[in-house]
């Protein structure tokens, strides 16, 4: 994705690309340290415990692998999207979440930018349904390969052909849907929560098929942090869950 935004940009960023990356992949950095140390082992042993020691839902279901896979995917693909909303909807937890809106441009790399509380907030979460439900470790392993590659696929600076655009907005979620929500504009901000099925935002009513500006006119970040030194910088980004305003 990267290769492709470089060669054929959507738009250019506002920001200097080389300050915006180190601050942006210093953060998927710490997020990953964060995880380690929570959980050192990973999701995926976590859902082998499970399996061995016959702990949530699935292990009392006699069902196959080729039935509770796809049905544990699509389930995790849901508990994220109502995640995002919660993220949304609680200020305390928007606090954290604006880390990923405050990027005053969007490729790649944005679709990893997330503060370490919410990577550590959401690692809990799964953890909880990997427990509760007892999902099979294959489940696992397809979601967490699937919800990164959709999440960078999906934030990237590429503008899909409108057809193909449309074609694939019927199954996933695509740039053009996902940069809705990353407009400054709060009605369309707080839509189109999807990061890998698009069923979702359809199903819940928090669906916008285009911005009222159309595509190329969405202005993309949060107003308040307008500056920089407020949307990119690494202590500044660091440091926005804890601060009522920018600065
Ligand atoms: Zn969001
Ligand atoms: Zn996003």
């Amino acid at each position: 994705m990267m290769l492709w935004e470089s060669f054929k940009p959507n738009r250019l960023s506002p920001v200097s690309t080389g300050k915006r990356w180190l601050s942006n992949f210093s953060l998927v950095l710490l997020g990953a340290v964060v995880a380690r140390l929570m959980v050192p082992t990973g999701l995926a042993a976590v859902a082998i415990y499970a399996q061995n020691n016959q702990i949530g839902l699935w292990s009392h279901l006699s069902v196959s692998l080729w039935l509770s896979v796809p049905i544990s995917v699509l389930l995790f693909d849901c508990l994220i999207y109502w995640q995002h909303r919660l993220f949304h909807r609680v200020p305390m937890f928007w606090r954290i979440h604006r880390v990923h809106h405050a990027d005053p441009h969007l490729d790649a790399s944005t679709g990893l930018r997330f503060h370490p509380i919410e990577i550590a907030l959401s690692l809990a979460v799964k953890m909880a349904a990997v427990l509760l439900l007892g999902v099979p470790v294959l489940a696992i392993l397809i979601f967490e390969v699937l919800l990164n590659a959709s999440s960078i696929f999906n934030h990237s600076n590429i503008k899909l052909p409108i057809k193909l655009d449309k074609l694939l907005r019927m199954f996933i979620v695509t740039q053009a849907m996902h940069r809705i929500h990353h407009s400054q504009v709060v009605r369309e901000t707080d839509s189109n929560f999807g990061f890998n099925l698009s069923i979702w935002d359809k199903l819940f009513g928090s669906y916008i098929d285009e911005a009222k500006d159309s595509d190329a006119g969405i202005k993309l970040g949060l107003k308040e942090y307008s500056s920089p030194q407020t949307n990119t910088s690494l202590m500044a980004l660091l440091l926005m869950p804890f601060r009522k305003k920018p600065n």
